[in-house]
């Protein structure tokens, strides 16, 4: 069952269903007990009316039936007396077409039971009851003794029946329609119920990717739902922010090749444009190739993120000596330090190791000290060190360039984030680095961090230790 409206009816109507049950069986058996209670009580009557007409005559117990217009209790219409071995004594001239309960000592006293007889069932009921009648001996009195005689009578259950089944087929007829009124309110309340989520629906659809800035009012809304508006209104925020965090990574990428791309056409059509000389065209060569060369970063860096960013690149962890790692990357930004006149310090105890994916560190540190060693300042230095904590090692890359002003701080992980675009040309960097560095570093379960001053930034990497 996938309908919800559907699930509140018929949920609705089983409780319904359920409650009037067991109130129509109560109900149903308790007016029956009720009514065999009056018929009970009326038979019992007509047994004591029987035992006044009776006495004992020469010993033995004797009805008298005459009726002499004296203020005497009526004669019922159904009704025998047995003796205490079964034997009638007398009966009603009308006996009744059922066969009396034999028993002629009942358990109870007195007993009602319910007879049913004949191929149509007809049902009976019968009270018995055991009266004592006294035998007085005037001779002697002590020897005076009690008689006992079984006085049962008799009422056709026909017309209590009749009652009953009028009952029964009254209340299925009060539950039909108890059932309707609650199928059909139901289906109005579950309608009224459900209205909020039809609302949300079209204010969803009013949402869409171009117009993500639209948020639903929780003004609008039943209190219980306002957690869930907030919580769509948080994804949409989160959404909008995604998009436009895409939108301005699609338009920065095209922006950062484009640029390339024009100086390489530019540069060519120059060249093209008249005879040149062997050397001219080496010079033209030399220079497309290194702004290719840039293009080509631009490019690798994007799709190592975009990889990253899809999870494809999960760091394969080894165990790696982290100072003989630095070492390498000095050893790749040695020609660069020297012209700069830029020294490179390790300060890593031999032994310090972290767990990481080696290509992936590498080139997350060597980004770092390769700008360690790009925005210092000439006769600068760049420091390596490291401090194994208890649960991470923390390894921090120290320059003593100009530093970061604090504004541009909180941005330069953005990726195509500069300090200063125009310098891209001179320094050859296209703003991906430093996103590449937090992408691996938080793909390791770690953090990046960096803090500048005047005299020099730090970036600080903190990776687990496992
Ligand atoms: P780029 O490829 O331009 O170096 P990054 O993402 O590595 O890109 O760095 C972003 C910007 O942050 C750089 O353009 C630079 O302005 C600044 N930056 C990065 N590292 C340093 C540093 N050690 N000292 C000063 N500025 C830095």
């Amino acid at each position: 069952m996938r309908s919800l409206r559907l699930k509140l009816i018929v949920g609705s109507l089983l409780v319904l269903g359920a409650v009037v049950l067991v109130f129509s069986v109560l109900f149903y058996y308790s007016k029956r007990h009720d009514l065999y209670d009056v018929l009970d009580g009326r038979l019992l009557a007509e047994t004591q009316a029987v035992a006044r007409r009776m006495e004992i005559s020469q010993g033995r117990p004797a009805f008298d039936a005459e009726d002499d217009g004296e203020n005497r209790p009526t004669i019922p219409k159904h009704f025998r007396i047995i003796d205490e071995r079964g034997s009638i004594l007398f009966q009603s001239p009308s006996p009744p077409s059922f066969p009396w309960p034999s028993d002629p000592s009942p358990a109870k006293n007195p007993q009602g039971r319910t007879i049913e007889s004949g191929p149509a069932k007809k049902a009976w009921r019968v009270v018995s009851r055991i009266e004592n009648l006294d035998v007085d001996n005037d001779t002697n009195p002590a020897a005076a003794a009690a008689v006992a005689v079984t006085i049962q009578c008799a009422e056709s259950l026909g017309p209590i029946r009749e009652e009953m089944e009028e009952l029964a087929s009254r209340l299925v007829l009060l539950s039909i329609v108890a059932f309707l009124i609650a199928g059909g309110g139901s289906f109005l309340l579950a309608g009224k119920a459900l209205r909020p989520i039809r609302r949300i629906n079209q204010a969803l659809d009013n949402v869409s990717e171009t117009r993500l800035d639209q948020r639903l009012n929780p003004a609008g809304f039943d209190r219980e739902l306002h957690p869930l508006i907030g919580r769509l209104n948080a994804a949409f925020d989160r959404l909008e922010r995604a998009f436009g965090r895409e939108r301005q990574f699609t338009a920065d990428a095209s922006h950062e090749l484009r640029t390339p791309l024009a100086a390489i056409i530019n540069s060519i059509e120059v060249l093209l444009r008249r005879p040149r000389s062997t050397a001219d065209l080496i010079d033209g060569h030399e220079e497309n190739l290194r702004t290719a060369r840039s293009m080509q970063a631009i490019i690798e860096g994007l799709l190592l993120l975009a990889r990253m960013d899809a999870g494809k690149a999960a760091p394969a962890k080894q165990t790696i000596r982290l100072a003989s790692l630095v070492r390498e990357i000095f050893a790749a930004v040695e020609s660069a330090a020297r012209e700069k006149k830029v020294c490179l310090s390790l300060e890593i105890e031999p032994e310090t190791i972290i767990t990481a994916d080696p290509d992936q560190i590498r080139l997350a540190l060597g980004n770092l000290i390769e700008n360690a060693v790009r925005y210092n300042r000439p006769d600068g230095k760049v420091t390596v060190g490291a401090a194994a904590r208890e649960d991470q090692t923390v390894v921090t890359i120290a320059d003593t360039g100009p530093g970061i002003p604090a504004g541009h701080l909180p941005r330069i992980f953005e990726r195509f984030y500069r300090l200063d675009p125009s310098r891209t040309e001179t320094t050859g960097g296209c703003g991906l680095g430093l996103s590449i560095v937090q992408k691996i570093v938080e793909a390791h379960g770690g953090r990046v961090s960096a803090s500048s001053g005047p005299g020099g930034s730090i970036f600080t990497v903190a990776l687990p230790n496992e």
